[in-house]
């Protein structure tokens, strides 16, 4: 039983990208030129598994600001802003004016455990195939989505 385990294991295509080319090069400028001359070639990447937990995608329109998501969110990733859109909204008093509640996201705390999807009562949150997200400033632009 282990045996045809560990064959199909064998058999199966790697999740994992391999490194762009066979050896590490001394000089990353220097690959790019050898790279835009044909002279090396690029292994190409490996296409991400269906359900895999990438960058989270977020769509504002559809948020009401319920504030579940930033609740169960283990890494506090999630941030509750006011929108700076005005809106009528209509309550026991009448009819008032107020600026509605909507999310902030912080990649760079995000430990991709998907929960947020999952309690996410408007299904405006899903977690996208993009994985390349290092980088030194934790607050770079393409690291938080995106309030409003
Ligand atoms: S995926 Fe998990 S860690 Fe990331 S924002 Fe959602 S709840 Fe927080
Ligand atoms: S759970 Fe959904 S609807 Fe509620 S605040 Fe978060 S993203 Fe918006």
């Amino acid at each position: 039983m282990m045996f045809f385990k560990v064959l199909k294991l064998l058999l199966k295509k790697p999740f994992t990208n391999k490194f762009p080319v066979k050896y590490a090069p001394k000089n990353t400028l220097g690959l790019v030129e050898k790279v835009q001359k044909g002279e090396v070639k690029i292994n190409p990447p490996v296409a991400t598994p269906p359900g895999f937990r990438g960058k989270l995608e977020y769509d504002i329109d559809e948020c009401v600001g319920c504030g579940l998501c930033a609740q169960v969110c283990p890494s506090h990733a999630i941030e509750l802003v006011r929108d700076k859109k005005w809106i009528i909204m209509h309550c026991k008093e009448g009819a008032k004016l107020a600026a509605p509640l909507k999310i902030k996201i912080y990649v760079s705390r995000c430990v991709f455990c998907g929960q947020c999807v999952d309690v996410c009562p408007r299904k405006c949150l899903k977690m996208s195939d993009e994985f390349l997200l290092a980088n030194e400033d934790k607050l770079a632009e393409d690291l938080i989505i995106p309030g409003p």
